[in-house]
């Protein structure tokens, strides 16, 4: 089964607009998927559905084959969440952090401990474990970000805009981190609106613009057509 497959989403704002006018789209497991749009052009909306953080108007969400309407809490198991704003609290360490959000989702204690140390490796975070993340670096931070919503190894990780605004330098210790992830199994989904990101991440993409997809299919295809 598809570790995400979407089938005519549409989304109507109570303003009126069409933010999505009917998206179907399949990502195989395992992928690293892009969805790269300019602004405005409904890739927030399209991740907000999926995860759950909003209401579609029409169309089918399946994630590894569980109906997100259906079997929501099922499903949201299956994923993990990197919101563009960094969030956490700046007076917690990066340990304390992972720790006490596995425990929101349940995990035991030692299990918690043993999947911090493994996501602060991955984050290239180790040495700043027991630091105050106040004085985290802003590419640190957002490592940290990726590293939290990984405690809970969702099967599909979603990231929106995850280097939105960060230069070069950031975004790339980001991209280590997130092949990494990928490189391990977990299916990465992320919206950008950077070329450039998505041909150093992505095997597949859609091009998404005014709500709807204008190109769809493997990385490589699409860059030969450009
Ligand atoms: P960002 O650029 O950081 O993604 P947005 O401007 O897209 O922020 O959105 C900020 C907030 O305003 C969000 O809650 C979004 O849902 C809402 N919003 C965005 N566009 C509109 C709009 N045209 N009408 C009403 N609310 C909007
Ligand atoms: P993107 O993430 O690609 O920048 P969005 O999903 O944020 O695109 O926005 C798609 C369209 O929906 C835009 O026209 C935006 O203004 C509108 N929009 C987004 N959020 C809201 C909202 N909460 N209420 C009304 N319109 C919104």
């Amino acid at each position: 089964v598809p570790a995400l497959e979407i089938r005519d989403l549409r989304k109507t704002y109570a303003t009126g607009v069409e933010a999505l006018k009917g998206i179907s789209l399949s990502v195989a497991p395992g992928d690293f998927y892009a969805l790269l749009g300019p602004n405005g052009a409904g890739k927030s909306t399209l991740i907000g559905i999926v995860s759950s953080l909003a209401n579609k108007s029409a169309g089918e969400v399946k994630v590894f084959g569980v109906d997100l309407h259906a079997q929501r809490s099922q499903a949201m198991r299956l994923i993990g969440l990197v919101p563009q704003e960094i969030n956490f609290n700046m007076f917690e360490t990066p340990f304390d952090i992972l720790v006490n959000y596995a425990g929101f989702y349940g995990i035991p204690r030692a299990e918690a401990v043993v999947r911090a140390n493994q996501e602060l490796a991955r984050a290239q975070l180790s040495e700043k474990a027991k630091t105050m993340s106040r004085t985290l670096s802003g590419g640190m931070k957002r490592r940290l970000m990726i590293a939290r919503a990984m405690m809970t190894r969702p099967k599909l990780l979603i990231l929106d805009e995850p280097t939105a605004g960060v230069d070069i330098e950031i975004r790339r210790g980001m991209w280590k981190t997130l092949k990494e992830v990928n490189a391990a199994g977990t299916t990465v989904i992320l919206t950008t609106h950077y070329l450039e990101e998505a041909e150093s991440l992505c095997r597949n993409l859609a091009i998404i613009d005014r709500g709807r997809i204008i190109e769809q299919g493997p990385m490589k295809a699409l860059l030969a057509k450009l």
